[in-house]
């Protein structure tokens, strides 16, 4: 089974930070504070409407059409996701 990143403390929910990194070559470990990149701060099925809108070269149509549901709705939810994103930046 591969491993899932958690990215939020299965104690109180707040977002994880990374603290150590190592290298699996020669086992380097570098140890920090570092934030998640924003693409990770993002709920699973959020990346998974970035990845979808970047595979189909941001056609909200095609999106549409797979996902089973009309424009405005993907163009609600991408909306959403802007604000979402631009939030999380502040
Ligand atoms: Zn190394």
């Amino acid at each position: 089974m591969k491993a899932k990143l958690p990215t939020q403390c299965p104690s109180c929910e707040t977002l994880l930070s990374v603290s150590q990194l190592s290298c699996e070559n020669c086992q380097t470990v570098v140890q920090g504070n570092y934030p998640l990149p924003v693409f990770l701060k993002l709920s699973p099925k959020q990346q998974e409407f970035i990845l979808q809108f970047f595979l189909t070269s941001g056609s909200l149509k095609e999106m549409a059409a797979q996902l089973g549901v009309s424009y405005p709705t993907v163009r609600n939810q991408l909306d959403d996701m802007i604000q979402h994103i631009k939030d999380l930046n502040m």
